[in-house]
Formats: structure tokens, sequence, C-alpha cells
């Protein structure tokens, strides 16, 4: 399963970054997917931080 940022509804609470940080990173004010983790959606810590980001910004998907 794919994970995404959604950029426009982020507003930069770095909390994926610090429960998830092989996935993502924190870098402008945003978070950010790693390269080369896009495919990382099933990861259970990437799935914990999407439940938990405060503006609902992480997509998982196909
Ligand atoms: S947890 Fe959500 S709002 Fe916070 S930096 Fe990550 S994607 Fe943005």
């Amino acid at each position: 399963m794919k994970v995404s940022v959604d950029r426009a509804l982020c507003y930069g609470s770095a909390e994926c970054a610090h429960r998830a940080p092989a996935v993502f990173a924190f870098e402008g004010g945003y978070g950010v997917v790693r390269p080369g983790r896009e495919g990382w959606g099933d990861d259970p810590q990437v799935r914990e931080a999407a439940e938990r980001c405060p503006s609902q910004a992480i997509v998982l998907g196909e």
C-alpha cells in the first residue's frame, strides 16, 4: 500500500516524523515521505501515524 502526505492539509506538527522516522521526515515545515518509502503504507508505525495525524494529511491507498 502506498503512503503520501497531502501538503495542502499538513500543518507541520512533525508528529509523523517522530512516530515513524524511517518513513517520514520533516522538511520545509511539512511532513514528507522519505524517497523510496512510498510503498510502506502497510507498516504499523505508518498506519498509526496516519491515524494520529492531527490534520488527516497522511493518505494511504493503492
Ligand atoms: S503528522 Fe500530519 S500534520 Fe503533522 S507533519 Fe505529519 S502530515 Fe503534517
